[in-house]
């Protein structure tokens, strides 16, 4: 029985079973048996494929899509705990009220990389792997690899960063005040709250430490700022940034004092100290001068704390990489986030070579975008394609770039649309994969344009079909 794509798609625990028949029965192992797969596997097996892709986001998916593009033969199952693909590139424009845009722009359909490129699909959550038995635990049962790869994205570390707040208090925060750096529902949880809003004062708070997309808080404060003005919503964008400069920093901060003077106020290095939901206050601390110097002529500085009272916070906590990482028992780099070691230049884990992984756990030096993702899983599929057809690959050793492997866009403006970018060529050593940023300005000698606001409308339709259609 080889199973109905149209069902894969729809897979739930009710249905699940049908994937392990599917995944035993498709792809390259055809020629084995299905007993023989099943009968090595404990009772709560769901099969067993030649290679196992977590996280159906941008690095997943690519990955899935460009390994069936290389080999329609290959046995290749998809694990993802949401039903729906969900971007965050240019969901900020969403929280602008951009013209066409609506939370439709940014939700696809499984079925249609599935059906074009016939893969399964899980819908569950993993929540175990054991690279000893070559198995990932899910939710509804285990599934044995050949080859996993991991693309599972990011979580948040409230934990980390607030330590005295109980779980019953972070799942207040998380409800109350949206980070929306996720694919899901935070999302339409922020946009419903800005659509409700009151005058008063929006709140942003930026993570500290590495985090997805350095630009999007500050993107998501313009496209804000643009939505309160057209709206006629008397009130500030408060950014609390702990660090002083940031992503295209000299960029933002000319759309900030040229299209938002009165509107979005900057505050740089300020550590969140507290939130009170019910009171809708948030407390922080930052550095001022004392106007004195110490022996070494530097000035002495001292901390002060603001409370200040919100209409909408979007609370964006430090990130880490996904649990799934921390699952997989791999070295990760040292501090907060636990980017994945890589081997050399290459998308195979320094850990075990049977195990992958490309998007933000990466710990390339690389920009943690989807363009980036997108570049980085086309580059493991030729890897494990040239892997199972017994031939060695790897990117060149000596030097050698890609100019622009990733092109980020920041939409700033509305009305007339006008965006800032980042490039960042990409090159590598034999020890790791780096990448240089390059911030460029338009002919009209400001950094945002028209031109690169139709650019990236462009960049999105272009990335999401490559994926979709
Ligand atoms: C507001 C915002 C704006 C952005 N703008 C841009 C932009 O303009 N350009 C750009 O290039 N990038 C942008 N990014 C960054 C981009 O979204 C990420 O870098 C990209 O999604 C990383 O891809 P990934 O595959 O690593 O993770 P994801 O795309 O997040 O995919 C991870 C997947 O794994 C799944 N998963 C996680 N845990 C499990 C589990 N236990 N079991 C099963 N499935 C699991 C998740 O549900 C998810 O679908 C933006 C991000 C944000 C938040």
């Amino acid at each position: 029985m080889n199973m109905n794509r149209r069902e894969a798609i729809k897979l739930g625990a009710a249905s699940v079973a049908a994937v392990a028949v599917s995944g035993s029965m498709s792809g390259c192992n055809n020629t084995e048996p299905t007993p023989a797969v099943i009968s090595n596997a404990t009772s709560n097996s769901r099969g067993k494929y030649t290679v196992v892709v977590i996280g159906g986001g941008f690095g997943g998916l690519t990955v899935a899509n460009n390994l069936k593009k290389k080999n329609k033969d290959l046995d290749l199952l998809v694990i993802e705990k949401r039903d729906t693909f969900m971007s965050c590139p240019v969901s900020n424009t969403n929280l602008g009220k951009l013209d066409g845009i609506n939370l439709g722009t940014f939700v696809f359909d499984y079925a249609q990389p599935v059906e074009k490129y016939g893969y399964d699909m899980l819908t569950s959550e993993v929540i175990a792997i054991d690279r000893t038995k070559k198995t990932v635990t899910t939710a509804v049962g285990i599934i044995s690899y050949e080859i996993l790869v991991l693309s599972p994205g990011i979580s948040y570390d409230y934990e980390n960063q607030f330590p005295t707040w109980s779980k019953r208090k972070i799942a207040e925060v998380q409800r109350t005040a949206p980070a929306a750096l996720i694919p899901g529902s935070e999302h339409v949880a922020l946009d419903r709250m800005l659509s409700n809003m009151d005058d008063g004062d929006v709140v942003i708070t930026v993570p500290n430490g590495k985090f997805r997309c350095p630009p999007a808080p500050f993107e998501r404060a313009c496209m804000i700022a643009a939505y309160m003005k057209k709206e006629d919503i008397q009130g500030k964008v408060i950014i609390l940034n702990p660090k002083e400069k940031f992503a295209k920093y000299g960029a933002f901060m000319e759309s900030f004092k040229e299209l938002y003077p009165d509107r979005i106020v900057y505050v740089p290095n300020a550590k969140v100290e507290d939130v009170d939901v019910s009171a809708k206050s948030i407390s922080y601390s930052y550095e001022v001068s004392t106007g004195k110097k110490d022996e070494d002529g530097d000035e002495i500085m001292k901390d002060v704390s603001k409370t200040i009272s919100y209409e909408v916070l979007n609370l964006m906590p430090n990130n880490k990489a996904n649990e799934v990482v921390e699952m997989a028992t791999l070295k990760t780099v040292p501090g907060g986030f636990h980017k994945v070691v890589m081997n050399g230049c290459s998308f195979q884990t320094a850990t075990d070579k049977d195990v992958y992984a490309v998007g933000d756990v990466v710990a390339h030096a690389i920009p943690p975008s989807g363009q980036t993702a997108v570049w980085a899983g086309k580059q493991c599929a030729d890897e494990i394609t040239a892997r199972l057809a017994g031939k060695s690959y790897s990117l060149p050793v000596k030097t050698k770039a890609v100019n622009a492997g990733n092109v980020c866009y920041s939409m700033v403006g509305d009305n007339p649309e006008e965006a800032i970018m980042v490039t960042h060529d990409f090159s590598w050593t034999g020890k790791t994969i780096k990448g240089k940023g390059h911030v460029p300005k338009a002919a009209s000698g400001k950094y945002r344009s028209t031109g690169t606001g139709k650019a990236l409308r462009d960049w999105y339709s272009g990335i999401t079909a490559d994926l979709f259609s």
